[in-house]
């Protein structure tokens, strides 16, 4: 299959990520197989080739929201059929430790975030990508691939962030700093989903046009 790979760190995206042949990845018995529809790309996909904040394994798929098909079934996967429309969450974690077990898994000591600390060639950017059947989640027929795999890390991120921990209610003036990055855009749906005023900064005008 295709992947776009990187075996050294740069500045530049250009200078060090190659499309590249390799091997359609054997699923252990949790996980899925799935044919990638669309990615998007985060900053900790940038991050991961400038080899800043932290080096990552090499060689590197970065990728941690995609969406797809699945198309194989590790043989311990229930709640997914081959032909599922899926998403990918890329929080891995361990499961069964105190913080993941009482619903915080995002403070989980063994959490790793897909495509950026996984590896080597562990991540979204290519054909055919695997994950355990818990990190996926089926989507509606009437949401497209691109949107979906648009939402999935800036979605949660969001989400954590107003309902889990700020506990918005209806009524409430939320203030969404940086209203057209990605956590911000959906920062201000999710507020007016809670029936909040809402407030948005935004860099310059054409950002605050938008
Ligand atoms: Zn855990």
């Amino acid at each position: 299959m295709k992947a776009a790979v990187f075996r050294e760190h740069d500045k530049d995206p250009e200078k060090v990520v190659k499309i590249e042949d390799i091997e359609v990845p054997k699923l252990k018995p949790d996980e899925v197989l799935i044919k990638v529809e669309a990615a998007s790309y985060n900053y900790n996909d940038l991050w991961a080739i400038w080899g800043r904040p932290i080096k990552v394994p090499m060689p590197h798929i970065s990728g941690t929201d995609i969406s797809g098909i699945v198309v194989e079934l590790g043989e311990q996967v229930t709640s997914l059929a081959k032909g599922d429309r899926v998403v990918s969450h890329g929080n891995l974690s361990c499961r069964i430790c105190s913080m993941c077990t009482s619903g915080r898994e995002y403070d989980c000591e063994k959490r790793l975030v897909w495509g950026f600390q996984t590896g080597p060639l562990w991540g979204g950017y290519c054909q055919y990508a695997h994950l355990p059947e818990v990190n996926v989640a089926k989507i509606n027929d009437n949401i497209s691939f691109e949107d979906a795999a648009a939402i999935s890390m800036v979605g949660m991120t969001s989400w954590h962030m107003l309902v889990d921990r700020a506990r918005i209610k209806p009524g409430q003036t939320v203030l969404i700093m940086g209203g057209t990055s990605g956590v911000g855009m959906v920062g201000i749906q999710i507020a007016k989903l809670y029936d909040c005023t809402v407030i948005a900064s935004a860099g310059n005008q054409q950002k605050m046009d938008k």
